[in-house]
């Protein structure tokens, strides 16, 4: 299945889906605005049920329109952020936009830097963070390049040396290790090496959330055998299609998802939009087999860009952003669902910062620093600082399910 180039493929807007009555369970209070269509719950604290909330901030959508200002609270117990009061998830659909990114299945095509790039990328990602070499060029016992200073050494672990399945190797070698080491160079920032994740054998990965489906293919490419989750069940079919990777439609818990069943499951600008996260955190866990990872990728609401844009804040997204991470916040999510942090880290995007610039500009805001703000390398670095500072508008946080039971409470004595 394919869609001519040149036209704009597939709006995947899910806006012909019947409206049900709001689903029973955190809806507390339900009102009805815009002719019936949208309905609106107001929920307690997502992480610790604390029934009290502050204000933080109000904003609108600055995609469709639809629905007026909505309000962003905070919990004086937990400091946890969410949309409040929110539409619910039957008619949350309504503020997904036809042309809503992330759906749209016009296909890009990677050109010669894009090539380049992927080359650049295995070499690192087989070097640095154990990922099996390319088809074709596999060899046994895990094969890998040592960088000593200048020296390259081969090291075999009771595997047939690679110049008995190929022929002399050093200029593969030779090229590997310069595609590597220019790796270093060329992608050296964080925002760069986001979507790089430690390789878990035997390789089995779920991308909750995949939307058009590229992140899967490159870790297809990569050397993962993946599989993805959508909540759009045009979506699932589309990419399904296209690529032959197995989509669900839906959400987690899902019943083709099977407990132990995945190496690392992916979560990338995707918690956010979910009604319950706690859900999908906890039956993330269940999918993953001990030891497995969780790699959550969030926008920050603790950071620079916040507190500069305010409600102009790019990645504020209202109201499909649902929930409003901070480092301490999602940490404890996590842990409270049983697993493990390996790591917090902060992905400045100059990107987000500009186009935060751009829209509060446009509001009328009194321009000071803001047209600065909107080229390429004063926003770039501000990016840098912010990450060095530990306040950048992205987080990604790699958690791990541990081995053997996870006890939520002590034991008594
Ligand atoms: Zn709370």
């Amino acid at each position: 299945m394919s869609f001519p180039r040149g036209t704009r493929a597939m709006h995947v807007g899910l806006l012909e889906r019947p409206l049900r009555p709001a689903a029973a369970g955190l809806t507390l209070e339900t009102d009805f605005v815009a002719g019936d269509r949208i309905a609106l719950e107001r929920v307690d604290c997502l992480l610790c049920g604390g029934r009290d909330a502050e204000p933080l901030i109000a904003a609108g959508d600055h995609l469709t329109g639809l629905g007026g200002e909505f309000s962003v609270v905070r919990c004086p117990r937990c400091t946890l952020a969410w949309t409040n009061p929110r539409p619910t998830a039957d008619c949350i659909h309504l503020f997904y936009p036809p042309d809503y990114r992330p759906w749209d299945m016009r296909e890009e095509r990677p050109g010669w830097r894009g090539g380049f790039r992927q080359l650049v990328e295995q070499a690192a990602l087989v070097r640095d963070y154990g990922y099996p070499e390319g088809q074709g060029s596999r060899v046994g016992g895990g094969e890998r390049i040592e960088d000593g200073g200048s020296r390259m050494e081969v090291r075999h672990g009771g595997h047939p040396p690679s110049s008995i399945l190929h022929p002399p190797s050093s200029t593969r070698d030779a090229r590997r290790f310069l595609l590597a080491a220019l790796a270093r160079l060329w992608l050296r920032r964080r925002r760069q090496r986001l979507n790089w994740i430690p390789f878990q054998p035997p390789g089995r990965l779920l991308d909750f959330g995949c939307g058009r489906g590229d992140f899967l293919e490159t870790m297809r490419r990569y050397g993962w055998n993946v599989e993805g989750l959508d909540l759009s069940p045009l979506v699932a079919g589309y990419v399904e299609g296209r690529t032959g990777i197995r989509i669900h439609a839906g959400t987690l818990p899902h019943p083709d998802v099977p407990p132990n069943s995945f190496d690392a499951v992916t979560m990338w600008n995707a918690l956010e939009h979910v009604h319950h996260p706690r859900e999908v955190v906890a039956a993330a866990r269940r999918a993953l087999r001990p030891g497995g990872l969780l790699v959550v990728g969030v926008p920050n609401i603790d950071s620079w860009a916040f507190r500069r844009f305010g409600r102009w804040w790019w990645q504020l997204e209202l109201p499909r952003h649902l929930v409003h991470f901070t480092p301490a916040t999602l940490c404890r999510l996590l842990v409270s669902e049983g697993f493990a942090i390996d790591a917090v880290e902060h992905v400045g995007r100059p990107g987000t910062i500009r186009k935060s610039a751009r829209r509060a500009l446009a509001a009328g805001e009194p321009s000071r620093d803001l047209r600065r703000l909107l080229r390429k390398y004063p926003a770039q670095r501000i990016a840098d600082r912010t990450e060095r500072a530990g306040e950048a508008d992205f987080l990604r946080v790699i958690a791990r399910r541990p081995y053997g039971t996870v006890r939520s409470a002590p034991a008594p004595a």
